[in-house]
């Protein structure tokens, strides 16, 4: 069994023989647009057992790793929440060129099952990646409070009803959310038409 490294998260299907194999992954989440609108920071790591299987098809049995920043609904603060994903992909070769994905109602919702042209050096799986999260993490999360009122998550003092409605008018961090929404409006490339988000 091979074990190889590479750069970023793509699957470098040329590279596969007729022996199993183990690929190490790894990319800047900066670099992955649909995982770092996930919240994903830092580095994300996969890792990819690929069988062959008859007729020129593989199989990847994969698992990636990284660190989500979300925001506690709790203290409102950053929390950097770690995550771990399985997928599986089925990969067969094509006439056809490009790449060609299929949704198989039988399939499970970690599976993937992808037809590849000869013109095709290397699979993305940052769309993989990215789903996975978004199916297994919640990406507001609300964690529970201790007896002291703290967040289990990050330890911090929770707000109370009392303190959020007070902090609808005092607290700096609203007038920093407001600023951002504020910029959005502004930027001509943003959606304009009347597609408000938020409060009234
Ligand atoms: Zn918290």
């Amino acid at each position: 069994m091979n074990t190889t490294f590479s750069r970023i998260v793509n699957l470098e299907f040329h590279t596969l023989g007729k022996d199993p194999k183990t690929l190490e992954l790894e990319a800047d989440a900066s670099e992955l647009q649909e995982l770092s609108e996930t919240g994903a920071i830092a580095k994300v790591h996969a890792r990819i057992e690929v069988t062959p299987l008859a007729g020129e098809a593989y199989l990847g049995q994969g698992e990636a790793r990284g660190i989500l920043k979300l925001d506690c609904g709790r203290c409102l603060e950053a929390l950097d929440q770690p995550f771990f994903i399985k997928f599986n992909l089925l990969m067969e070769k094509s006439t056809e060129k490009g790449l060609s994905w299929s949704d198989d109602g039988d399939q499970g919702v970690e599976d993937y099952q992808v037809k590849i042209g000869s013109d095709i050096r290397e699979i993305p799986l940052d769309s993989i990646i990215a789903e996975q999260v978004l199916l297994n993490y919640n990406l507001h999360p609300l964690p529970a409070l201790d007896a002291q009122n703290k967040c289990v998550q990050c330890g911090r003092l929770a707000f109370t009803a009392e303190e959020t409605k007070r902090a609808d008018k005092v607290d700096p961090r609203w007038a920093g959310l407001q600023g951002l929404k504020d910029s959005g409006k502004k930027d001509p490339k943003g959606p304009d038409s009347g597609e408000k988000r938020g409060k009234a």
